[in-house]
């Protein structure tokens, strides 16, 4: 489990991050606002715990960036604001969990296991590009059935059309981050991949950026 704290009390992150990693939950710290919205967009955290009260950029604002972005990654929001209406506000807003501040790391821990335990509402979304429509209520791609995997790979291109994705985000994003340097993996779903594109007869393609990543274009 990865869990992205966006916090800018310095003592503060470095104490809760050692109590999270001793329960196995690695942590990336990000100490303002700019950097916890970049990171929280890169979209490959299980969880986002985010104070409110932040340099550059405020909690509230990070959540609403990546409401808007469609990243739906669980967040909880922290303050010493604990005014039932900053809470109700901040829930409406599209945040999972609240804590006020001072909290107790073990209650931070079970809010964070009870959010990522928490099924997923299940995901009927059709999303398309071009020629090609991913229906993920029953995993085909035009028609085509997909794999677990592939589903997953797939949803990364058709959310980032014309984007350049690297090897690095998809394996993080599919695999977890267990599986540094398995770059191979990569390789071989995407030409499995590409393969089946080409059997559905679809315009579209995925090439490869050397060195970089790749990008789902339509030809
Ligand atoms: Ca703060």
């Amino acid at each position: 489990m990865r869990v992205l704290y966006v916090e800018d009390e310095k003592l503060l992150a470095d104490a809760v991050r050692h109590n999270l990693e001793r329960q196995g939950i690695s942590v990336d710290i990000a100490p303002d606002g700019e950097e916890g919205l970049n990171k929280a967009l890169s979209d490959i955290y299980d969880c986002v715990v985010l104070d409110i009260m932040l340099p550059k950029l405020s909690g509230t604002d990070i959540l609403k960036r990546m409401r808007e972005k469609n990243v739906q990654t669980p967040v909880i929001m922290l303050s010493a604001l604990s005014e039932i209406e900053t809470k109700v506000g901040h829930l409406d807003r599209g945040a999972d969990d609240y804590l006020a501040k001072p909290f107790k790391t073990v209650e931070l821990i079970a809010r964070i296991k009870a959010l990522v335990r928490r099924p997923k509402a299940i995901d009927t979304a059709k999303i398309t590009f071009g020629d090609l429509t991913l229906d993920k209520s029953n995993a085909t791609l035009n028609g085509t059935q997909l794999t677990a995997k592939e589903v997953e790979i797939v949803t990364e291109f058709l959310k980032n059309p014309e984007t350049l994705i690297s090897k690095e985000h998809l394996l993080a994003k599919v695999w977890g981050e267990d599986t540094f340097g398995e770059d191979n993996y990569v390789e071989t779903y995407i030409s499995r991949i590409r393969k089946l594109i080409r059997n559905v007869h679809s315009h579209a393609k995925i090439v490869a950026i050397r060195g970089l990543g790749y990008k789902l274009l339509e030809s």
